[in-house]
């Protein structure tokens, strides 16, 4: 099988990445800024590297060209690229809500839209999208990137019953606090505070979200979709 994963080059999409590849599929792996990176990993796992900004829709428009045109379309597509951004909800710029808007969840329903007809011609696809715990409890200092993470979730929901005749499953992980550069905007004390509020005790590993990606992705989960999967050591509930 074919897997696009988005935002590969570092975090929980090279995870995904490597435990895809592990089950022997294909993996595209993709990235924005860390080309270097994702070259390695798919030098590491035997994948190709896909370059585009999720943020520019004609990016993902050449980029999704690209893929048809060389692999007939993915069997599998993981909405992981993602960014974060901290602040009072005031005091966010006009642009950097945009931007936010634009990766977090226009780029994730246009890559979609892009790489869709060609599951439906096959009438088969497994689509796993990348939200949040704070997506589904809201997050003081982060309501755009909150935002973003519950449009996944709306967006999951709705493509799923529409495209389910189709083959296709569309399901969503929704991680808590995850060892990730994305954190690393939180200070030592404030990692130590989250770990503390995490029921199991400590925060998660970009392997454990790749687990239930994988589960989702895999051929033996056609009668699941339109579901939400917290991965979050029982934080945020
Ligand atoms: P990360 O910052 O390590 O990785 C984010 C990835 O997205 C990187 O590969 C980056 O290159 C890519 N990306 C960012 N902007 C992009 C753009 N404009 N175009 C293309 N790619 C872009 O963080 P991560 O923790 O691995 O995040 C992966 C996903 O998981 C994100 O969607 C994030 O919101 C979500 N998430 C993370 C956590 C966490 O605690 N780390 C929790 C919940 C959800």
């Amino acid at each position: 099988m074919i897997a696009l994963v988005t935002g590969a080059s570092r975090g929980i999409g090279a995870a995904i990445a490597r435990q895809l590849a592990a089950q022997g599929h294909t993996v595209l792996a993709h990235c924005c800024r860390n080309r270097e990176r994702a070259e390695q990993l798919a030098a590491e796992i035997g994948g190709a590297v896909y370059v585009a900004d999720m943020g520019s829709t004609a990016e993902i428009d050449r980029m999704a060209e690209e893929i048809l045109r060389t692999y007939g379309g993915v069997d599998i597509l993981v909405n992981n690229a993602g960014i974060a951004l901290e602040g009072l909800y005031q005091s966010v710029s006009d642009g950097d809500a945009r931007r936010l808007f634009a990766v977090n969840i226009e780029g994730a329903m246009h890559c979609t839209k892009r790489l869709l007809p060609a599951m439906i011609a096959k009438h088969y696809g497994r689509i796993i999208n990348i939200s949040s715990v704070w997506g589904e409890v809201g997050a003081a200092c982060e309501v755009h990137y909150s935002a973003t993470k519950a449009a996944i979730i709306g967006f999951t929901k709705a493509l799923a019953k529409e495209v389910a005749p189709s083959g296709i499953t569309v399901n969503c992980v929704a991680p808590g606090v995850i060892d990730t550069d994305m954190n690393r905007i939180y200070d030592a004390e404030t990692m130590a505070q989250l770990a503390a509020e995490t029921p199991v005790g400590r925060i998660g590993t970009p392997e454990e979200v790749a687990d239930a990606v994988c589960f989702f992705a895999g051929k033996n989960a056609g009668f699941i979709t339109a579901q939400v999967l917290g991965i979050n050591g029982g934080f945020g509930i």
